[in-house]
């Protein structure tokens, strides 16, 4: 592979966030082999291919920390936004998954992954998908981008998916074991949490997680319902009944934690477990984390904290710069004070400190030597980034999003190039996703009723 060299002003992410105005970077073999300014690597390496250039912003590529990749895609923002949360889920969610095909799956989570690394994700933490993760595998290897796979399965209550304990765990081990950690796509324990697993599911999820050296994720309280089913079940809060379990810990990421007690809070920070926040999710399902959420007060306490998408149909876009601004206006307006939280803290949950909450900041999450080349040339030259700011970090949170992106790297590999994929016809798949669209609909039962009248 050809040595490249990426120049702008970068945006490190590394321990001291070392901003270089005219820098470069030089990718060898798939990795960061060295950072330099852009002058002293052009000449110590003439004859690489060279990206970039004045008034490109170089970041770390972002982490998306929890994204549903199959099911709501193929019908995006045709699910009505002024519905309950069960019905959504019940009546439109769960008869779509239970419509789609394989092809479906694997269409559904090409286009969301497209999607996010057109707006500069490199890593997405996939949520669970239900019945065809190998597809999903596939739409991974195919977009060019890194992350993780999982599949559903839940042993308490009824629908669809419901299965015994034991056959959900087999399928949880053959997942581990077809993408082992430390890959491109690695497989995940993935369980849909709430009140849908067994104490034994949730306890041997964990083991099997930490004997495979990779991680849990689960969801967990986004909306005020966890709390009194736990109680009613086991006499305990949520998090307070998992940590008994044993199932808290370094490997475990959960979902949300909207949610939660002062205890609650304390042991997610003691047993250093990992926190996905999607707040645009919470937004548009009324789930009332402006009035709950204890997401700042776990950031400032050091707790280990990444930032999601969580689409479809319960934010919609997938990006990853316009969750970093939303979390950063709802920490000031919450505290009533603009100075807790701002632009340099929600890059740095995009960026390092996802990196490490999902268990990968040994390679990605920043641009230093030895990281994999997962990097976003974002092109300021744009009406929105005119004039330059003395600083990027609030420029680029504040004035933007995807839009700005222009080029992606992944391991070293260029996958978008001039806002575009060079490896998937866009109009081949505008095409299928429409007809796959109207077969969805009507397979499950869906008709579509638009809230205003169409002629
Ligand atoms: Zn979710």
């Amino acid at each position: 592979m050809r040595d490249l060299i990426v120049v702008g002003t970068l945006l490190t992410m590394d321990e001291e966030r070392t901003v270089w105005n005219d820098g470069g970077i030089l990718v060898r073999n798939g990795a960061i082999s060295a950072i330099d300014h852009r002058s002293t690597l052009l000449a110590q390496h003439p004859n690489s291919e060279v990206i970039g250039g004045q008034g490109n912003l170089i970041t770390p590529g972002f982490v998306n920390a929890h994204q549903h990749l199959t099911g709501d895609r193929l019908v995006r923002s045709c699910i009505p936004d002024d519905i309950p949360a069960d019905k959504a889920i019940f009546e439109w969610s769960v008869p779509l998954h239970v419509a789609h095909t394989g092809d479906d799956d694997e269409l559904s989570a090409t286009l969301s992954l497209l999607e996010a690394v057109g707006n500069g994700i490199t890593t997405t933490i996939e949520a669970g998908t239900v019945a065809h993760p190998e597809r999903v595998a596939a739409a991974f290897e195919k977009v060019g981008v890194r992350g993780t796979v999982g599949t559903w399965g839940w042993d308490r209550g009824e629908g669809a998916f419901a299965d015994d304990t034991d056959e959900i765990l087999m399928r949880q081990q053959s997942i581990v074991e077809t993408w082992p950690a430390g890959g491109l796509v690695e497989g995940w324990v993935t369980l849909v949490g709430h009140d849908l697993a067994s104490d034994r599911l949730f306890v041997e999820s964990a083991e099997l997680a930490r004997s495979a050296g990779t991680s849990l994720t689960f969801h967990m309280s986004p909306s005020t319902s966890d709390g009194p089913s736990f109680v009613q079940r086991t006499g305990k809060r949520p998090i307070n009944h998992l940590a008994d379990l044993g199932v808290l810990g370094r490997e475990t990421l959960i979902a949300h934690a909207v949610h939660l007690d002062e205890y609650e809070l304390d042991l997610l920070i003691e047993t250093q477990t990992a926190v996905a926040y999607c707040p645009w999710a919470y937004l548009r399902l009324g789930q009332g984390v402006s009035q709950s959420g204890r997401h700042l007060d776990f950031f400032k306490r050091s707790g280990r904290l990444a930032l999601g998408c969580d689409t479809e149909n319960a934010g919609d876009a997938i990006d990853a710069l316009r969750v970093g601004a939303l979390t950063a206006g709802l920490a000031k307006d919450m505290a009533c004070d603009p100075t807790v939280f701002g632009a340099h803290e929600a890059l740095e949950l995009l960026t390092i400190r996802g990196a490490e909450a999902v268990g990968m900041a040994d390679r990605i999450g920043s641009l230093e030597v030895g990281k994999a080349a997962d990097l976003v040339v974002h092109d300021f030259g744009k009406l929105n980034s005119v004039p330059r700011s003395i600083d990027p970090a609030l420029q680029l949170l504040w004035t933007g999003d995807g839009r700005a992106v222009k080029d992606v790297m992944v391991n070293g590999v260029l996958v978008i190039q001039d806002s575009t994929s060079n490896r998937l016809d866009y109009e081949d798949l505008a095409y299928r996703a429409s007809l796959a669209q109207e077969r969805l609909l009507q397979e499950a039962g869906l008709a579509a009723s638009p809230r205003w009248p169409v002629r």
